[in-house]
């Protein structure tokens, strides 16, 4: 093409470095956080600072994340984007000890490594404002929200079964164990132990956290994912009586089927085992509870299908059938869910019939039709038979009039019950700011003054836990022996740390007052930019993270520090990526480091490649030759904006051209509004081609795609914008608008059928090859229904008109 010789080579490294020190002079991304005219806080989950540096699922969640907010900024929004590090914690702490480093030497440099990435990828972020969970400045706040906690009754001491990891010599909160295996040490399995720990009350909001769910404009899978954790089921309790008038309370989410309860299940930690386990069963009943505490909370949950139990000699009455039946221990029952105690119905439960089939306990039916055999049938459809009285009555209804029978006779009541169980927050480690707790021989547990705090962690030259289950602050004397700040007699120090999810369960409340010694967060500032305008994360944080920051929003909220009660209205899940269609892993080998494509081929083409992956809400596979297709789609834009800015203003592009570009401003609006950006991406090189394709762009056509292309490739768009002879950042002009009317002048309505029938109706442009409207019918909700997941055999395909699928 002519002219080219004329333009300078595009060299990112220079362009990318010109513009991130001319953001800095100008202050280019840090907003007026006091006098904002449409605050939008966007908001994406801090890092946990690792030796290894920042890794490639960062940067695709971070890239996501920063274009929305940089879209945002363009259509005339304050956006305020901070950038923090989630530092402490037993990841960090391994971390330090297997390389023979201590933690605070360590952090520091990796926070470094990551403040020098976080920059070199163009992040719009305003390092005013950035923090670190290590900081005594940060978690003497995190400290005053355990406090206030602690004075409203939220935080309480008991002790418990807790999962214990061996190898990281502390606790694990139920979370943090994957099939029976501590998460960090894969083949570690988890046991369980019983210690005094620290426990936040989050199951008192139960109910609350599950029923806000309905209002907040959350991804469908995180969702899902958190209502499941909370686990609510309705129910009612039942009363069995054992030998000498002893009440065992049963929950039952079917009380319908209480007529075939045949046996009634403990769980091994039940109190009342001892006091029913006659003589000769004696030692085997001990024996199995000896053996079940070896085994974790999270792999009793989920259960094998070859039972184990023992019988405890011991027999209790069926309020229904007024039978004895007999009473056994079990695994897979437990302390933690319900009663502890459950009533065995193993025709209509899964759990139970394994059990009964096991041990050859009877089994009767007393559910008929709604599924088919075999057994069990968990049918709520069904009719009940076997029932007495009740024969013949629904499941639903039947439920109903046995549970006010039972009450009737202070046998039964009506109960709802949840899956959650309550926050365990203290850790035996040491890397984690110390709870500020002093305990006293005379007044017990006495919070650290609000005057005192931050209660520092102390440098301890080797912080190795051992396996005492005492943390290694224990070991510092000086530190572990002071006054009770009540009585003044003497006290000793709380020596657990808290969770890490602690200290991130309020990070988004500091960022707009990181300045603020005083207050943790600034009544002022929080009004103007909380709750958060949009928070997008990673689904691995669906039932931990995100579930405790609601918790603790609402406690202040409840105690008068907030004005809100959801602190992320709207939040958005992006996938994750794989290498070569595996996932990346330091044992495979075959982890992306970010530093090396973003020296060969600058953080532009870098951002843009991750994004072109695949839709950002469900990740892509990262395969290294596809990145030369970006960086020659932006080598196209800087040639063809270099020929553009040479014209003279006054030459628009003809009318295809004009149609084209408003169709383009329309799609990339949309797509990346919806966080679609690797549609956006394909549009806008659609949109380069056929400028192309006309001989050259006009300053008509290519400056509208400039400001389109700024939050995908802000540092490139930035000199093409100065190249156009604009004096102000790209970042300060407008979003381009589109005529609806020029958009779709072109577009035509094609029918949707399958198997000939009408399903739906698809807007497209005229001329739409047959490969796109099948690829369009196949991803439109209507007409998918009806495909259900069956192969489409034939297309009959009519352009403009029609699109018929087969299966
Ligand atoms: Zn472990
Ligand atoms: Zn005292």
């Amino acid at each position: 093409m002519s002219g080219h010789q004329s333009v300078p080579p595009y060299d990112p490294q220079a362009v990318e470095a010109k513009w991130q020190a001319v953001w800095v002079e100008r202050h280019t991304n840090e907003p007026d956080l006091d006098h904002p005219r449409r605050p939008f806080y966007n908001l994406m989950m801090f890092p946990y600072p690792s030796a290894e540096g920042l890794h490639v699922g960062n940067m695709f969640a971070f890239t996501g994340a920063d274009i929305y907010g940089r879209l945002k900024r363009l259509q005339g929004l304050d956006v305020f984007e901070p950038m923090g590090f989630d530092a402490f914690g037993i990841h960090s702490e391994n971390y330090a000890l297997s390389v023979g480093t201590h933690p605070a030497r360590l952090i520091p440099q990796n926070i470094a490594t990551f403040r020098r990435q976080l920059r070199r990828f163009g992040g719009m972020f305003d390092w005013r404002h950035e923090l670190s969970t290590t900081d005594p400045a940060y978690y003497k706040w995190t400290q005053w929200i355990f406090v206030q906690l602690f004075k409203a009754g939220l935080a309480y001491r008991k002790q418990a079964a807790v999962n214990w990891c061996p190898a990281c010599k502390t606790v694990l909160a139920n979370e943090q164990v994957i099939n029976g295996y501590c998460e960090r040490h894969p083949d570690m399995r988890v046991e369980m132990r019983s210690l005094e720990q620290w426990f936040f009350a989050i199951t008192r909001y139960a109910d609350r956290l599950l029923g806000n769910l309905d209002r907040v404009d959350w991804s469908q899978s995180t969702l899902a994912l958190q209502r499941n954790w909370i686990g609510k089921s309705e129910g009612a309790e039942l009363v069995f009586t054992a030998p000498g008038g002893v009440q065992l309370k049963l929950f039952t989410t079917r009380p319908d089927t209480v007529f075939g309860g045949t046996f009634v299940v403990l769980a091994p930690e039940h109190p009342l085992v001892d006091a029913l386990t006659t003589g000769p069963q004696r030692a085997a009943v001990d024996a199995y509870r000896r053996a079940v505490q070896a085994k974790d909370v999270v792999s009793r949950r989920v259960g094998e299908k070859d039972k184990t139990g023992v019988f405890t000699g011991a027999f209790a009455r069926n309020p229904a059938t007024g039978e004895d039946v007999p009473i056994w221990i079990a695994d897979y029952v437990l302390m933690e869910y319900g009663t502890g105690a459950i009533g065995g119905v193993p025709a209509h439960d899964k759990r139970d019939f394994e059990f009964a089939r096991q041990f050859g306990l009877p089994i009767r039916e007393v559910v008929r039709g709604g599924t088919a055999e075999p057994l069990p049938s968990v049918s709520l459809e069904g009719v009940l038979v076997n029932s007495g009285p009740f024969d013949g009555q629904s499941c639903r209804e039947g439920g109903r009039a046995i549970v006010e029978w039972l009450a009737s006779r202070a046998l039964a009541t009506p109960r709802v019950q949840y899956r959650l169980h309550d926050w365990c927050i203290s850790r035996q480690r040491y890397w984690g700011p110390p709870i500020p707790i002093i305990h006293c021989d005379r007044c017990g547990p006495v919070a650290v003054p609000e005057a005192d705090l931050p209660v520092e962690l102390p440098f301890i030259e080797d912080p190795r836990p051992d396996d005492t289950g005492v943390s290694p602050l224990a070991r510092h004397r000086e530190w572990y022996f002071v006054k009770c700040p009540q009585c003044g007699g003497d006290g000793r120090r709380e020596t657990d740390v808290s969770d890490t999810f602690l200290d991130s369960s309020w990070y988004f409340l500091r960022y707009p007052s990181t300045e603020f010694a005083d207050r943790p967060f600034d009544p002022v500032r929080t009004r103007t930019w909380l709750p958060v305008t949009s928070y997008i994360g990673g689904n691995e944080h669906a039932v931990l993270h995100l579930l405790y920051s609601r918790f603790v929003t609402m406690a202040l909220q409840e105690l008068g520090h907030l004005h809100f009660d959801e602190p992320f209205p709207r939040l958005r899940a992006h996938g994750l990526i794989v290498k070569d269609g595996a996932k990346m892993s330091k044992s495979r080998g075959n982890v992306v480091i970010p530093d090396a494509y973003i020296q060969q081929w600058g953080a532009d083409t870098f951002r843009m490649y991750l994004m072109f992956l695949g839709p950002f809400q469900e990740g892509g596979d990262f395969r290294a030759e596809g990145i030369t297709g970006i960086r020659r789609f932006l080598e196209k834009v800087w040639v063809l904006a270099h020929e553009a800015a040479g014209l003279t203003p006054g030459s628009p592009g003809s009318p295809a051209i004009t149609q084209k570009l408003h169709q383009t401003i329309k799609k990339v609006t949309a797509d990346t509004e919806s966080l679609d950006y690797n549609t956006a991406i394909a549009a806008m090189m659609e949109y380069v081609n056929a400028v192309r394709e006309t001989g050259g762009g006009s300053r008509e056509t290519v400056e509208p795609l400039i400001v389109l292309l700024a939050p995908y490739a802000p540092h490139l768009a930035e000199e093409l914008w100065e190249r156009f002879g604009h004096q102000t950042s790209v970042f300060e002009a407008q979003w381009p608008g589109y005529d609806e009317k020029i958009a779709t002048a072109d577009d035509v309505t094609v029918v949707v059928q399958v198997n000939g029938k009408v399903r739906s109706r698809l807007t497209v442009h005229r001329g739409l090859p047959e490969r796109e409207v099948v690829a369009l019918a196949l991803r439109d909700e209507t007409a998918r229904k009806f495909v259900d997941g069956k192969t489409v055999r034939k297309v009959v395909f009519v352009p403009d008109r029609l699109v018929n699928l087969v299966v």
